[in-house]
């Protein structure tokens, strides 16, 4: 196993100004999933979901080559639900429900044949249940990335603080950012940051593209300019799904490697953001997914004489 990926398997109900869907399939771990399947990096899921959860969407997660061995049913429990509705800029939302249901009581299980995993990539859970499962590994990772969100913030600072103090890679928003660090400059927060523990930090900045500071070195990228985004959720884990897997298929960590898996990651976002949910995602080819990184690198790409 390349990429061991423990977050939420889950349902939401997405409200944008395009449309609004019913109970559909989401999960920061699902996407993630998803985005290690179109690069053909072999992922785990470490999860949980109630015996309301389709057996159809296990189904498209295995048929993909992610092993859901690690998804626990519990059969009289209900899935995780978060419902968000979309402001007319698509750059915020506000969280209509949060019904944590399986998710409350969650104590992950990592199989054993989960246990040799490379790369793990904790997303967006309680702080405490994070730090639990790079406790369960028999052996550290060699590399460990983690999400996080203002509301552990607010609600777990002392056991987020310990999980980041035993973090290589952090993903978080700039809006997280500058609360993490009380600096309102990006590059001050990033500093602050990297004090915390990673060595690694990428700042998200939604339709503006993202940031990577590493040892007094930074790289920017823009997101790729869409005629149309319908539905930005997922995008912050499809990003950090692409991002993994191309770390884990170079099996390489430098700087150098991260600006490439940063774009990676930017390019297989912006196919999430292009319909509801994961429908996108479920869809994108290999070949479609290399042509976008191949605009990617047209956009980005260009030579000054000074
Ligand atoms: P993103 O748009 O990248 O922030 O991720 C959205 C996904 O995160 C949705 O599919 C939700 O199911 C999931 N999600 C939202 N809130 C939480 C939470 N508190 N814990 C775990 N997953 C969550």
């Amino acid at each position: 196993m390349k990429l061991l990926v423990v977050g939420s398997v889950a349902f939401d109900a997405i409200e944008t100004p395009f449309g609004k869907t019913d109970k559909i399939l989401g999960g920061a771990a699902t996407y993630i999933g998803i985005a290690a399947s179109i690069l053909n990096v072999k992922s785990g899921i470490v999860s949980v979901v109630g015996g309301d959860f389709h057996q159809s969407d296990l189904d498209m997660l295995s048929g993909r080559g992610v092993n859901i061995e690690g998804i626990e049913v519990v059969k009289d429990g209900k899935t995780f639900f978060w419902s968000g509705k979309y402001h007319n800029d698509l750059n915020s939302r506000d969280t209509l429900a949060t019904e944590v249901n399986v998710l409350e009581n969650f104590d992950p299980k990592i199989p054993e044949s989960m246990q040799d995993s490379e790369i793990l990539l904790l997303g967006n859970l309680h702080p405490g249940v994070q730090l639990s499962v790079l406790e369960k590994m028999n052996t550290r990772p060699k590399l460990v990335i983690l999400d996080t969100m203002n509301f552990w913030m607010d609600s777990a600072w002392d056991v987020l603080m310990e999980m980041i103090a035993k973090t290589d890679v952090i993903t978080i928003n700039d809006e997280e950012a500058r609360q993490l660090s009380g600096e309102y400059s990006l590059v001050k927060a990033a500093k602050k940051i990297h004090t915390m523990g990673p060595k690694f930090v990428i700042i998200k900045k939604g339709e503006h593209g993202a940031l990577l500071f590493h040892d007094g070195k930074i790289f920017a990228i823009p997101a790729l300019p869409l005629e149309e985004v319908f539905d930005p959720t997922g995008a912050g884990d499809t990003f950090a799904g692409g991002f993994a897997s191309y770390l884990a298929k170079k099996e390489d960590f430098s700087f150098e490697t991260m600006k490439s898996a940063i774009m990676v990651g930017s390019a297989m976002a912006s196919f999430t953001v292009e319909k509801f949910g994961t429908e996108k995602l479920q869809e994108v080819t290999e070949v479609e997914m290399m042509n976008r990184i191949q605009e990617f690198k047209e956009l980005t790409t260009f030579e000054v004489e000074v």
